[in-house]
């Protein structure tokens, strides 16, 4: 099971399932931060185009997309076990859309 954190410092950042590729846990604004209004819709569920894979985000996560859209230099697939780019010139799109996570 993965989790999040808004500690920059915590060791779960670094630490990667060598079953899943998953971090044992991923960074996310506070709170506090995410309760003072997002600047794009929350959305859950994102495709990477190399492999058709949809994958399912937290709710952390998504909020943190939403609040601050470059948040994030890459995400995961869970289709492919591992990390990509995002944003512009990234690898994902948002479910049902041509929209570019990260952008
Ligand atoms: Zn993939």
């Amino acid at each position: 099971m993965t989790g999040t954190t808004d500690d920059r410092n915590d060791p779960g950042l670094g630490q990667v399932d060598s079953d899943t590729g998953l971090q044992a846990s991923y960074l996310v604004l506070s709170d506090e931060e995410r309760a003072q209004g997002f600047v794009r819709p929350v959305r859950r569920t994102y495709v990477h185009q190399t492999c058709g894979t949809a994958t399912t985000m937290s709710l952390a996560i998504a909020e943190t997309y939403a609040r601050q859209p470059g948040f994030y230099g890459g995400t995961y697939c869970a289709g492919c076990r591992d990390h990509f780019p995002v944003g512009e010139h990234g690898q994902f799109v948002w479910d049902g859309t041509d929209q570019k996570v990260g952008s």
